[in-house]
């Protein structure tokens, strides 16, 4: 049927759901009580306008400051570099991490056409100026190209901050960080090199 396989490719694209979780969903959503699902659509539309990116580090807020930016007691002069709001959270998850974040939106990415320009590297450069920032973590995802975007993180602050540092991945290249389980991204922060 049509209708129930995009569905499913829509439900494919969520992270974390395999081909027989994406089925799994569609089935309930076509056999689900009409009062369940109008509830789900609901909250998929409330949440759409109410999220809006944190205007420092642009993760998700409510229009304002996010929770982690609005936090006094976070170490204000480190900051963790991610490429997208899942990874943070994974990071936030192991409860190692006291510092603040900053979400690129991407990588570098030539063979996509995606430059320099294409992330939030200015917005990085100014927040760490501002915040005089004396570590910066490149927490993004062990591929060609998250490497090419740490080398460039490198050549842009090395002489703003005074330590840059990759985290260590005990997985091999490709793996993605918010697969990764806590105790293991925890040894990834813990065994950061500089770089
Ligand atoms: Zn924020």
């Amino acid at each position: 049927m049509r209708v129930f396989e995009r569905l499913i490719s829509s439900f494919r694209k969520m992270p974390g759901v395999g081909p027989k979780q994406a089925e799994r969903f569609a089935l309930y959503v076509a056999r689900a009580p009409e009062g369940e699902i109008s509830e789900l659509l609901e909250a998929v539309e409330e949440i759409r306008n109410a999220v809006k990116p944190c205007p420092k580090c642009f993760s998700y807020s409510d229009g304002g400051l996010c929770d982690i930016c609005s936090d006094n007691q976070r170490i204000q002069n480190i900051i963790c570099v991610v490429e997208n709001v899942q990874d943070l959270e994974a990071i936030e998850k192991t409860g190692f991490y006291k510092g603040l974040y900053h979400v690129l939106g991407g990588v570098i990415s030539p063979a996509q056409g995606l430059g320099e320009t294409s992330i939030r590297l200015k917005e990085l450069i100014k927040r760490t100026e501002e915040l005089k920032v004396n570590e910066i973590i490149v927490a993004v995802n062990p591929s060609a190209e998250g490497e090419t975007t740490a080398a460039y993180i490198k050549t842009l602050l090395e002489k703003k901050v005074e330590k840059i540092s990759r985290i260590a991945f005990g997985v091999p290249l490709g793996g993605d960080i918010n697969y990764l389980d806590e105790l293991t991204l925890t040894h990834a922060l813990q065994g950061r090199r500089k770089i």
